[in-house]
């Protein structure tokens, strides 16, 4: 399987009871060799009227974020632990977070990311058993032969200022990580990169340079 037919079956599944509630699935989007995958919660209501990750308020902090850092959405890949929006927001529960495990798990072996950031709590609890996101912020844990950098969901520094400097210094932490760890060279010259979209439910395009994605 690769990643077109893996977002083609996530666009229609009927797993759990979310199928029924949801406008679009969200699979996710971004390079099809990312340096770095983001896994967030769940899609909200922008999301799932757009069927993109990370597009509404919680993405804008995201996008600054990542702008201050350096970190370019062209070159990771940003997902949810659930693809598809819970009503009014709510937790996803955890029939809903075991039947799309599935996923994410086929996510990380297609994609292989060299490092997985998860953002905020409920990411952090159901891919790695933690805790407190807050507490273990900035650290890096490795499971099962892959490395996870952790950080707070962007949608919870919204009314705190602490967590959103939090938030600012994981991600420069994360781009010197990937940036060590990997090595300038490994950019192409060009700039050129692979990058799948994936909106309103439609594989729409493949995007092989970056400036296609910056319209
Ligand atoms: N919050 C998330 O966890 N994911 C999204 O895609 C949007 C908001």
């Amino acid at each position: 399987m690769d990643i077109l037919s893996l977002n083609t079956q996530i666009q229609v599944c009927t797993l759990c009871k979310l199928s029924r509630t949801r406008n679009y699935s969200v699979a996710g989007e971004g390079s099809s060799s990312p340096k770095v995958m983001f896994v967030g919660e769940a899609p909200g209501n922008r999301e799932d009227s757009e069927g993109r990750p990370f597009v509404g308020y919680a993405g804008r902090i995201l996008d600054s974020a990542l702008n201050k850092a350096g970190i370019k959405r062209s070159e990771i890949f940003i997902t949810n632990v659930v693809k598809c929006r819970p009503p009014n927001n709510r937790l996803p529960q955890k029939d809903e977070i075991l039947a799309c495990r599935q996923y994410l798990d086929k996510q990380i072996s297609l994609l292989s990311p060299k490092i997985i950031c998860i953002l905020g709590s409920t990411a952090y609890r159901s891919i790695l058993g933690g805790k407190s996101i807050i507490a273990d912020r900035g650290k890096i844990v490795k499971k099962e032969g892959k490395e996870f950098f952790l950080t707070v969901h962007p949608a919870s520094v919204r009314y705190n200022k602490i967590l959103y400097s939090a938030l600012e210094n994981d991600m420069l932490t994360l781009a010197k990580m990937y940036n060590s760890k990997l090595g300038l060279s490994q950019r192409n010259t060009t700039g050129k990169k692979k990058r799948i979209a994936v909106s309103k439910n439609k594989v729409y395009k493949l995007i092989t340079s970056v400036s296609d994605i910056n319209e």
